[in-house]
């Protein structure tokens, strides 16, 4: 047998293929985890969602409407109405900068705002 060459592994259709196909298969059933994985955390956050909903509107007796203008409200936060959640810069009491939610401190100060509540230390 000849002695193994990289460039004719990489050459011969069939092998690149194969590797392709490897990889690619490999990549699918990591996506699919993802996507399981996913699935799951959604519908948890569907359920909890509904049963604060249902608490919420029973014990402060908000009506659909209520909630609908809320959400349009909140939808507005950032100036868009996307249906995008996206925390809007605020501002620096230093230096009037806006302090992206991104980076969590001034970039032209240094300042480093106060968190908050409990959303603020979420990732966006
Ligand atoms: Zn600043």
């Amino acid at each position: 047998m000849d002695d193994f060459d990289l460039f004719d592994f990489f050459r011969e259709p069939n092998l690149v293929n194969d590797f392709t196909s490897l990889k690619q298969t490999s990549m699918n059933e990591a996506m699919e985890m993802t996507n399981s994985k996913l699935q799951e955390r959604y519908n948890m956050l569907l359920i909890a969602t509904q049963a604060m909903w249902e608490l919420f509107s029973e014990k402060l007796e908000l009506s659909e409407k209520d909630l609908a203008k809320r959400i349009i409200e909140i939808d507005l936060r950032d100036g868009k109405l996307d249906g995008v959640y996206k925390k809007a810069p605020v501002q620096c009491p230093n230096c009037d900068a806006k302090i992206s939610r991104e980076f969590k401190r001034c970039l032209f100060c240094g300042y480093m705002p106060k968190e908050q509540g409990v959303f603020d230390k979420m990732p966006l």
